[in-house]
């Protein structure tokens, strides 16, 4: 199959682009998209062959649910049994951050098949802010299914290029918004009513994404349980499988996100000694010769998150295409800076902790 790529500026380009996803998504074929966080692989959610295709396209087991868009209160409703225990903070969450990188896991109505949830009995939802995203449900007007355009357990695309080097051959189409403003994957968040009367909601944080705890802890009581780092079994691999009851939100599976090299997420420099035949690259947070890290080994390469300063948002936005730039160097290993834990840095220090359970070890590791 040929992918086309087609831009979104000027004007008429827009119109033309949104025309011809529409025309595909509507024909039951998987669309890529551009969306705030990161590029999502969309499909009619209500149409159970196109949501196959879009499985089939990334290479996604089907244990593993999508997360449907929806672009109103009426199609959030046609998706989504929202009880009266809800009602009210659900109202609310939405009312703050949608459109915007929160995905709510809610019961799931009649109008979601199966295969879209993965056979759970509720739905993620989300309400996606990018104008093209925007424009393609509004012309559509029907929920989409919206996986991140990769194939399984890899890396986030951020930019049309990094989908095509995903997916190119595998779907029609891509439409190129540009780079996305977030850079990392939505906040999903699990609502549920107060533990004790007259107390808050209780949120469940399910993965860490661009809005924060900070932004979120007015709103509810949060709980973390689902994706505090988890003890590990003695001698457990990590890409042992994990029993699909344990998988409530398959972002939260210890191996995902990852580059083919391996990747090592360093606590403190002094933890990390080169070995002479081994070629690393360094991804780095502010890049700053004070913070230890830079002249650990003679770098192949060494990249910079948010050069000088160390902006969270700003090593957000450069995250998932600089690990894409390293991994496509071919060196023996990423070596990877900790990033604070403060704001979006939550989410992008989990994701370095998942790609670096990701990957095989080496056949010669006798561990
Ligand atoms: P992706 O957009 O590729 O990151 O995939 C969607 C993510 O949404 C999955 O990794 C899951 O973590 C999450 N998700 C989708 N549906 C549900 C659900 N019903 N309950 C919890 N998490 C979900
Ligand atoms: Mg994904």
């Amino acid at each position: 199959m040929q992918t086309r790529l087609l831009a979104t500026d000027p004007k008429p380009a827009l119109d033309e682009a949104v025309a011809a996803a529409v025309d595909l998504l509507h024909a039951g074929q998987p669309v890529a998209l551009p969306t705030e966080t990161v590029y999502g692989l969309a499909a009619v959610a209500t149409d159970p062959d196109a949501v196959r295709r879009v499985f089939e396209a990334k290479e996604r087991p089907s244990h593993d649910p999508l997360i449907v868009h929806v672009n109103s209160r009426a199609m959030l409703d046609q998706v989504a049994d929202i009880p009266p225990e809800l009602e009210s903070i659900v109202a609310t969450l939405t009312g703050q951050f949608w459109p915007g990188a929160l995905t709510l896991v809610l019961p799931k109505s009649s109008a979601i098949p199966d295969q879209v949830t993965a056979g759970l009995p509720t739905v993620a939802v989300r309400r996606s802010a990018h104008p093209v995203f925007a424009r393609v449900i509004k012309s559509l007007d029907q929920p989409l299914a919206a996986p991140s355009a990769n194939r399984f357990g890899r890396i986030s695309p951020t930019s049309a290029r990094a989908v095509l080097a995903e997916l190119e051959g595998r779907i029609p189409l891509v439409l190129d918004g540009g780079a996305c403003a977030e850079g990392v994957e939505s906040t999903i968040v699990k609502p549920a009513p107060p533990d004790k009367p007259g107390g808050k909601p209780v949120l469940h944080i399910l993965r860490a994404g661009p809005v924060t705890p900070d932004d979120l802890k007015r709103f509810g009581k949060l709980n973390w349980t689902a994706t505090a780092p988890k003890p590990r079994r003695p001698h457990a691999h990590p890409l042992d499988p994990v029993p699909p009851t344990v998988v409530e939100a398959p972002g939260m599976l210890d191996a995902h996100y990852s580059p083919v090299t391996p990747l090592r997420l360093l606590a403190s420099p002094g933890e990390f000694q080169p070995q002479p035949d081994r070629r690393y690259a360094l991804l780095s947070f502010r890049g700053d010769p004070d913070d230890g890290y830079l002249d650990l080994a003679e770098f192949e390469e060494t990249v910079v998150l948010s050069p000088g300063s160390g902006k969270l948002p700003e090593a957000a936005v450069r995250f998932y295409f600089l690990l894409r730039h390293l991994d496509d160097l071919g060196v023996d290993e990423i070596i990877a800076e900790p990033i604070p834990e403060r704001g979006v840095g939550i989410a992008l220090q989990d994701r370095l902790r998942r790609a670096a359970a990701g990957h095989h070890r080496p056949a010669t590791d006798p561990s």
